[in-house]
């Protein structure tokens, strides 16, 4: 299960909280020194464990208590509240073009964060909303990768546009537009090729497409399970070539939970999914609340 060992630890602490009958201002403090060890434990971004900590201790010593509420609740109920902001409160969907226009989806990211399967698994939910999805298989470089999106596009029953290895990236895309407008496709998305690490030929290659394919949303795949640097891959991306949301993949296997509360608030950038496990059909909106929920138990 996801976040098991910051879940623990914060249970520990609210578990401390919860048995003292009143709180002084000296217990919240150390409630909140533990929180922010917690976090710091969890790779949550040093930056914003320190905004958050100092969030949650000037709302929770000013403030009266509830009725209903003993003190250590009330505490818990801050933290809540201020880990559901820090995600970015709402939930964030793709943004589409009006109507029948075309709306061209670039996905981008690190090699083995898991682009090509997200890919896949968001057709599989655009075509449950009724939207005529082509897929276009530009990752020349990865070995077997534009295998691996026609075999998943086929489970999902989507059409994937592939010119093989041999042509430039931005040239399949264009030529993928044209067959997509050409054959009334309500969305395109593209699934660019990755490197190991963050370099320039990768972003040069993804500005020209994004300069000559009218790309209407840029989604950046990250791995959560790599913590800060998700975070910090995130921060590059949007630098370099803009990116409007980013998906959070291998949440399934992440025990600390530190890119999924650093993300939002490092980059500015919502999460708009997380991928759940390998299946196609793993793949779950973002929701700040619930999230929370399940980081507190
Ligand atoms: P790409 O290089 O970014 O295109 O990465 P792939 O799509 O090939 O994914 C790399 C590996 O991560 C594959 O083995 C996927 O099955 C796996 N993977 C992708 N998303 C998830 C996820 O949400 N959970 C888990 N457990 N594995 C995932």
């Amino acid at each position: 299960m996801a976040f098991d060992s910051l879940s623990e630890k914060l249970q520990n602490v609210f578990r401390n909280l919860r048995s003292k009958g009143r709180l002084t201002e000296d217990d919240v403090k150390a409630a909140l020194k533990e929180v922010k060890m917690a976090l710091l434990e969890a790779d949550v971004n040093f930056k914003v464990v320190k905004q958050f900590t100092k969030s949650v201790q000037e709302r929770a010593i000013g403030q009266d208590v509830m009725n209903g509420l003993n003190p250590g609740q009330m505490v818990i109920k801050i933290v809540n509240e201020e880990m559901v902001k820090l995600m970015g409160s709402e939930t964030t969907e793709l943004a589409f073009r009006p109507g029948k226009e075309l709306t061209v989806i670039m996905m981008v990211g690190l090699q083995g964060a898991g682009k090509t399967t997200t890919t896949a698994k968001i057709a599989g939910k655009l075509k449950l909303k009724g939207k005529k999805t082509l897929l276009a298989a530009c990752d020349v470089y990865r070995p077997a990768a534009i295998e691996q999106l026609q075999i998943n596009g086929e489970k999902q029953g989507v059409e994937v546009f592939t010119m093989g290895d041999k042509n430039k990236p931005v040239n399949i895309a264009k030529a993928a537009v044209e067959h997509a407008r050409k054959n009334e496709f309500n969305v395109l998305i593209i699934d660019t090729a990755g490197r190991l690490h963050v370099d320039e030929d990768m972003m040069a290659e993804l500005e020209e497409i994004k300069e000559q394919v009218d790309v209407f949303q840029t989604v950046l795949v990250v791995d959560a399970m790599t913590g800060q640097d998700a975070v910090n891959v995130a921060g590059t991306f949007d630098e370099k070539i803009g990116i409007d949301g980013v998906i959070l993949t291998k949440l399934d296997g992440d025990t600390r939970g530190g890119a999924a509360l650093s993300i939002r608030a490092v980059t500015g950038k919502p999460i708009l999914y997380v991928g759940m496990g390998e299946k196609l059909s793993d793949l779950e909106q973002f929701y700040p609340d619930r999230m929370a929920s399940r980081i507190l138990g």
